[in-house]
């Protein structure tokens, strides 16, 4: 109970913090990186050229965080619409498709379309996103991910997201989506947050089993709409 209450105040501090400063911060960035990528010439040498593609990752990776931070500052949402599931899914595997490659990932998919529900689609791509995210840096090696939507045997449209990665301990599947969680040398432990938060929001659930060495499946149920 303690932990919880604790956990409580942090996103409620996080919540207001971030509202207020996230903008700010995003506005600079913004003309840094378009700065970086006037001075990104092919005439300069590797070095130079490197660490300014560096520099363009690395301010990516910290406006992706401000994604994250944003999405959960703003908790219940307006805009909801019957959205499809299976569409959606399918288009956020492409859009992480360079992401997938780059760690030699195989993403098998099963996904039914005309799955309806009631969401938000940008929220809804960015849990299934931050999920599939995970996924993959689970293997750093290389592998396949399955990715199923359909209808579930109680009438819900469920998704599944299956891994053959590293795997959690059940202490570890416990602590999911509580702040700031992490075992990545660089990660935020914000993904999953969000996650479960905007599950929750579509009145949903989800379930995590996994098994250390083996992998990891993450399974969503979520209300479906005619
Ligand atoms: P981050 O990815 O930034 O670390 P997340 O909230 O997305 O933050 O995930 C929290 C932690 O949960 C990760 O650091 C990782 O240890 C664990 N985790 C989440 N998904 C998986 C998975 N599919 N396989 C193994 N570990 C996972
Ligand atoms: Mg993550």
């Amino acid at each position: 109970l303690r932990q919880d209450l604790q956990d409580k105040e942090k996103l409620r501090v996080l919540g207001e913090l971030t509202s207020v400063f996230a903008h700010e911060i995003r506005n600079p960035m913004q003309v840094v990186r378009g700065f970086l990528q006037l001075l990104d010439d092919s005439e300069l040498p590797g070095k130079k050229k490197q660490y300014i593609q560096l520099s363009i990752e690395e301010l990516d990776r910290a406006n992706g965080i401000i994604n994250d931070l944003l999405a959960f500052s703003k908790p219940t949402d307006e805009s909801r619409q019957r959205t499809d599931a299976g569409a959606r899914i399918l288009r956020v595997i492409e859009m992480m498709h360079s992401y997938s490659d780059r760690y030699q990932i195989a993403v098998k998919r099963d996904v039914r379309s005309e799955m309806w529900i009631h969401a938000n689609p940008q929220k809804f791509d960015q849990c299934v996103m931050n999920i599939l995210k995970n996924a993959i840096e689970s293997m750093p090696d290389g592998g396949q991910v399955t990715v199923c939507c359909g209808p579930s045997k109680s009438g819900m449209v469920e998704i599944l997201i299956k891994d053959e990665g590293v795997g959690m301990t059940k202490e570890q599947v416990d602590r999911l989506g509580s702040p700031y969680y992490s075992l990545k040398e660089s990660g935020t432990g914000l993904g999953l947050m969000v996650s479960y938060q905007i599950i929750r929001d579509m009145k949903g659930k989800v379930q995590v089993k996994s098994e250390i060495g083996k992998g990891t499946t993450v399974s969503i149920q979520l209300p479906g709409v005619i």
